[in-house]
């Protein structure tokens, strides 16, 4: 059998089922495109249709959820759970709560989190879920209602050894709390089934930075093999969440210097630098005042903010996208590697189109995939069920000793993978190798089910 034939024939069958799941197809053709000698060497996996059977969710699970606004006016959103994957371990994955969310979205991130969760180590399976509720503009009141509507339905189908969701865009440790607590009144159990709880009532000391960190340790590492380090390299980010945010705390701890960040407002060019002092205004600004990134234009007078642009234009390094899928396309990457970009580090999930991606790979700059470099939030997800089995907390010191571990056995994985495959240091192709073939070899162990 001709593996390139087989491929070809088994994305366009897939592209045929649902024409409309774009973003999903995307995110298979990407993972399927670095899996051609990986078949070749290995025909159990053609003739089992392991391929054929990892596309398909195990399960998802759509239903409706109404609430009511502060005024008394009722509304509908949509909630969906994809429970991808169980090969390694109970499904694990985040809530999205935006406007842009459906199931083609969520089955994008369902899968992508299956390879990431497998590449983290842990005995973790894939999923993802959300509604197409946006949190912002809403009152705290409002919020919890939704919150409690959500779990209303999802609570039949999550649980601590079945389905263990956590944060994502839209949803940090308030939506969280509100969805655990309601959880805990239906179920009568207080147990670890949800990731990113307050530290107070059982999450993980340095989940909500272990996201962002994660990708810087990911970015020193993929310097350091071609002797390279963080220290003094020009850095740049986009989006002003959990990732973002504490991306550039950890690079500027890193020796980094951060001159450009974006949010849904706009992007600073700040030639200084961020300090301290001007991080600390950031997490205010971001984490208490929900404000806008226009602020820190007017506060730090050397700064610019540029509204409505993206900050790809502003001459960096290292550049970690850490908003969203697609947010960086084909002209960004070219005028990144035109201005000198030697490291794409991605904190966001598929946050580069194909083309972008391609321009990458194609100048040969350490490149690493999200579902490699941003695997330290889910990572330190798992600690935090594992402390929460053993009843135990462990310290801030204790947990980033773990991430900086994991993030080093990943990124050591990725490269030993893409070198056994003879792609070398390609970083796209080692992570959705290593990652295809624990699920895999795992989905063979347990048979047809
Ligand atoms: N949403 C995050 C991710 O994409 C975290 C998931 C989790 O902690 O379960 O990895």
């Amino acid at each position: 059998m001709n593996t390139q034939n087989y491929l070809a024939d088994f994305l366009a069958a897939q592209t045929k089922k649902d024409p409309a799941q774009k973003v999903f197809h995307q995110a298979v053709r990407e993972v399927v495109s670095s899996l051609a000698t990986v078949l070749e060497r290995h025909p159990v996996y053609v003739k089992e249709k392991i391929l054929e059977r990892m596309i398909e969710p195990e399960r998802i699970i759509s239903f409706r959820v109404p609430w009511q606004d502060d005024k008394g006016e009722i509304h509908v959103n949509r909630g969906f759970r994809v429970q991808f994957n169980s090969a390694l371990g109970p499904y694990k994955g985040g809530i999205r709560f935006h406007e842009s969310v459906t199931q083609d979205s969520l089955k994008f991130l369902g899968f992508e989190q299956t390879f990431k969760n497998s590449l983290t180590t842990l005995p973790l399976g894939g999923g993802k879920g959300g509604s197409d509720f946006d949190t912002r503009g809403k009152s705290a009141a409002e919020v919890m209602r939704f919150c409690h509507s959500f779990i209303n339905e999802l609570y039949h189908h999550i649980g601590y050894h079945t389905d263990i969701p956590a944060g994502d865009l839209g949803c940090g440790a308030r939506e969280i709390g509100y969805m655990f607590g309601q959880y805990k009144k239906l179920t009568n159990d207080f147990t670890g089934a949800f990731t990113g709880k307050k530290p107070n009532w059982g999450g993980s000391l340095l989940r909500p930075e272990a996201t962002g960190y994660g990708v810087a340790y990911f970015a020193q590492n993929m310097l350091a093999t071609r002797q390279d380090s963080l220290q003094g390299k020009t850095c740049i980010i986009s989006g002003c969440g959990n990732v973002g945010i504490y991306a550039m705390e950890k690079l500027l701890q890193l020796g980094g210097k951060v001159v450009g960040f974006m949010d849904y407002d706009g992007s600073i060019y700040d030639p200084d630098g961020i300090d301290a002092e001007k991080l600390a205004f950031l997490k205010d600004l971001v984490f208490v005042r929900r404000g806008s990134i226009r602020e820190y234009g007017t506060q730090f007078t050397h700064s610019q903010f540029r509204p409505g642009k993206k900050p790809w234009d502003i001459p960096c390094q290292v550049a970690c996208p850490t908003a969203c899928e697609n947010e960086l396309d084909e002209p960004a990457a070219k005028t990144l590697l035109q201005n000198g970009c030697i490291c794409l580090c991605e904190g966001s999930n598929m946050p580069c189109t194909p083309q972008a991606a391609n321009q990458f790979q194609a100048a040969s700059i350490l490149y690493s995939p999200g579902k490699a470099s941003n695997a330290g939030g889910v990572a330190v997800s798992g600690l935090e069920m594992t402390q929460n089995s053993m009843r135990i907390y462990w310290t801030r010191e204790e947990v980033d000793a773990y991430l900086q571990k994991i993030m080093k056995n990943i990124h050591e994985s990725c490269l030993a993978s893409a070198k056994e495959y003879n792609m070398p240091g390609n970083y796209v192709a080692g992570a959705n190798i290593a990652g295809f073939k624990k699920v895999a070899d795992a989905m063979l162990d347990q048979g047809l089910v």
